[in-house]
């Protein structure tokens, strides 16, 4: 997969893209991710991406221009033409692993951050293949989003855990929570860990599992059992 990421803070991402595995997977070629500086595409001598909204109002807009530059520019170097535009936006699809899971099947991203009041409605309709929210509350800027997509979906391409059942027994997957986790010691400050995973009966302790997951999702999170097997 290869992630081309638009931002006017280009030195926010390194801190995030170059730490644990969204590190080891670029050392691994499972991913390529490019930031790209939008002032870069800008014309203007100062090179500003921004300017007022017309009809008023508060705040300043990012003009479409840049932002279509950028994307043609990355577009004009990868060999295949399927790629998919994404704004992060409060209005867009909110993300979830179900999305992340579909998203992580192309071969190509190409994610846009806003700032300021947001985008000239241009880059929306006419550039954009698909907007995506990570929840409903506003942030300063789409840099964060851009970042939680892509750690969502850089452990989601195959082979960038170390083992594959850590997607498989996870938060959301069929619809459930996960069981709760246990490690060493096995008494602490007087509290013991479930005697079954400590049984070595692994039939029993996957049946366990299942029956706290059930259990967890139903206590925390009612509204994803509707859809999950019973
Ligand atoms: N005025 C806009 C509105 O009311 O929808 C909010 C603009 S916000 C201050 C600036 C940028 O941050 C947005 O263009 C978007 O790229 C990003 N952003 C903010 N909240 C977000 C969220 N929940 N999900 C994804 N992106 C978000």
């Amino acid at each position: 997969m290869r992630i081309d990421i638009i931002t006017i803070f280009p030195k926010m991402f390194a801190p995030v893209l170059d730490e644990s595995i969204i590190k080891r997977a670029q050392n691994k070629s499972k991913v390529k991710i490019y930031i790209h500086d939008l002032r870069d595409y800008s014309q203007d001598k100062h090179k500003k991406i921004d300017d007022h909204p017309f009809g008023g109002g508060a705040g300043m807009v990012m003009r479409p221009e840049p932002i279509f530059r950028a994307v043609e520019k990355i577009k004009s170097q990868v060999a295949s033409p399927k790629s998919q535009v994404i704004l992060l936006c409060p209005q867009g699809e909110r993300l979830n692993q179900r999305l992340g899971q579909e998203l992580a099947k192309y071969k190509h991203l190409i994610l846009i951050c806003g700032h300021y009041e947001g985008i000239d409605e241009r880059v929306r309709k006419h550039l954009v293949n698909k907007e995506i929210s990570i929840g409903d509350y506003v942030l300063t800027g789409g840099e964060l989003p851009a970042m939680v997509l892509v750690d969502c979906l850089v452990r989601l391409l195959p082979g960038v855990l170390g083992d594959k059942n850590s997607l498989k027994f996870e938060s959301f997957e069929g619809n459930l929570l996960e069981y709760p986790q246990y490690t060493r010691p096995a008494t602490f400050k007087g509290k013991t860990v479930p005697a079954i995973l400590l049984s070595g009966n692994h039939k029993k302790i996957e049946e366990w599992r299942k029956k706290q997951a059930v259990r967890i999702t139903k206590l925390k999170r009612p509204d994803l059992l509707k859809n999950s097997i019973k």
